[in-house]
């Protein structure tokens, strides 16, 4: 855990976890300031430094950039889901739940963030190859991409808490986490 750095955006709002040796190359190339270290030091033949915790880019990234950001995984599209099957509604373990293609893969329905949705295997087997219609099936709501603050990203990145000297920056930002941020003008 100690050798991950917290990433903040020029706003002070974490953007992303980073792992040590990509903060100090950024701090060489100019582009962050070094906010809190651990007190580990890192030695090689030209510096001695000690290991940074949290650090700040100079530069604002915006906040649809950071949307990007949000990978496509099971991970993150149960997150979305708050892992209920999206036809049904009820919760599920995760290893209970499936990926349905809201328009069937073979009908040529892509997997992104718009036509893949939450399903759990009694409703995904229901709906099998046909579309909701067809299956006379209602989704809970429209997919699409997630609207997250980049504190949500950073903690589930971890999938736990972070050091204690993230603290301050993480309290900071579960604040406003579920505010809709006004994208930055660069
Ligand atoms: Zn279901």
């Amino acid at each position: 855990m100690a050798e991950q750095v917290l990433l903040l955006n020029a706003t002070y709002e974490p953007l992303k976890v980073v792992p040590w040796q990509k903060a100090v190359h950024l701090f060489f190339q100019g582009k962050i300031e070094i906010v809190e270290t651990y007190d580990r030091q890192i030695a090689s033949a030209h510096l001695t430094m000690r290991m940074p915790a949290v650090v700040r880019l100079f530069r604002l990234v915006s906040f649809h950039h950071v949307r990007q950001m949000v990978k496509f995984s099971r991970e993150t599209l149960f997150t979305r889901d708050s892992f209920c099957c999206q036809y049904c509604g009820k919760r599920f373990d995760k290893h209970d739940l499936t990926f349905d293609h809201v328009l069937p893969a073979a009908r040529g329905g892509p997997k992104t963030w718009e036509n893949i949705v939450t399903a759990c295997r009694k409703c995904n087997h229901r709906k099998s190859g046909k579309t909701p219609e067809e299956a006379g099936m209602k989704l809970l709501k429209k997919a699409e991409r997630p609207h997250w603050s980049p504190a949500i990203l950073v903690m589930m990145n971890l999938n736990c808490r972070g050091p204690k000297v993230w603290e301050n920056y993480l309290y900071d930002a579960s604040r406003t986490m579920f505010s809709q941020t006004v994208e930055p003008h660069m």
